[in-house]
């Protein structure tokens, strides 16, 4: 039986296995085509894809981007893209430097409210210094024992109106999906229900991605409830758009599942994967 897991992390980015674990785990977990779509970073593919032949299971070079859509950040995973092409590669090189600046500001902002060393903190577990994320600072101040979890850290300190929140510059929504598709790669817009936007704004988002050239929007996915499958199963039908699945798996012992655990996509919905074929 093919699984399919299409969104899923290593340290390159906020994950905590290397990209060879990260192989090795899914394949035990019985996945068979596995896309490594870490934070707009593309360092993990390469070592991907050596283990992906080792343990003979399909790779598909993977990348999520983080952009801004209505002030809102909404990230954008791309699928089977060109891991050389230069423009994609400088861009991502701008962001993680935006990201870098941003952390600066984090640890400044858990200075002032009583965290003294966040942005130590957060060096120490991230494993790529370039990539620094909120996940980070989150594990620190668990670890550190100012939280119980990392839940509790975002909403305690990291989401907007929060002391360790730094309203960030990201990539516009349709320059990301532009560059996803420059790179030969297919958009798919990543855990619609995380946003919270009201009808109208997300019937515009997706105005916007499928006027830039998104194709795919994540239906089955570790960051939805169940019944969120329904819904944008019905929305992914509705507008045209191929469903995607992705565990969003981060680590062994965080998010709600594993790598291997999702229910496939619905059989009648259009997936990603017949358009994956072609990239083969
Ligand atoms: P950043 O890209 O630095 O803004 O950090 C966003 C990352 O934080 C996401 O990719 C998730 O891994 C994680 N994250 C966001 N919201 C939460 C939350 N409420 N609880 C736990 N982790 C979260
Ligand atoms: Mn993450
Ligand atoms: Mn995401
Ligand atoms: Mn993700």
């Amino acid at each position: 039986m093919p699984q399919f897991d299409f969104h899923t992390h290593s340290y390159c980015s906020d994950g905590v296995l290397s990209p060879r674990e990260l192989v090795a785990r899914a394949a035990a977990h019985g996945v068979t085509h596995l896309a490594l779509t870490d934070h707009d970073e593309l360092a993990g593919l390469g070592e991907a894809r050596r283990a992906a032949k080792e343990l003979g299971i399909t790779l598909v070079s993977g990348v999520e981007i983080s952009t801004e859509y209505a002030g809102t950040s909404v990230h954008v995973v791309g699928l089977a893209i060109d891991p050389e092409e230069a423009r994609l590669v400088a861009r991502l090189d701008q962001v993680r430097a935006w990201r870098l600046a941003r952390a600066e500001e984090i640890a400044r902002g858990l200075a002032a409210a009583g965290i003294a060393g966040a942005l130590d903190g957060a060096r120490h577990y991230a494993r790529n210094p370039e990539l620094i994320s909120r996940t980070h600072f989150a594990r620190y101040l668990v670890d550190a024992g100012y939280c119980a979890s990392k839940g509790e850290v975002f909403a305690r300190y990291m989401k907007p109106g929060k002391p360790g929140y730094v309203p960030q510059r990201w990539l516009p929504l349709g320059e990301a999906v532009a560059l996803i598709v420059g790179a030969g790669g297919i958009a798919v817009l990543a855990h619609p229900a995380r946003y919270e936007f009201d009808a109208p704004t997300l019937e515009g988002l997706l105005d916007e991605f499928a006027a830039a050239g998104g194709e795919a929007i994540e239906v089955v996915c570790g960051g939805h409830a169940p019944e969120e499958w329904a819904r944008f199963g019905a929305i992914a039908r509705r507008r045209g758009l191929l469903a995607s699945i992705g565990s969003d798996f981060h680590a062994p012992d965080e998010g709600r599942v594993d790598l291997g655990q999702l229910p496939g996509l619905p059989a009648s919905l259009p997936s990603v994967m017949q358009r994956l074929l072609h990239h083969a």
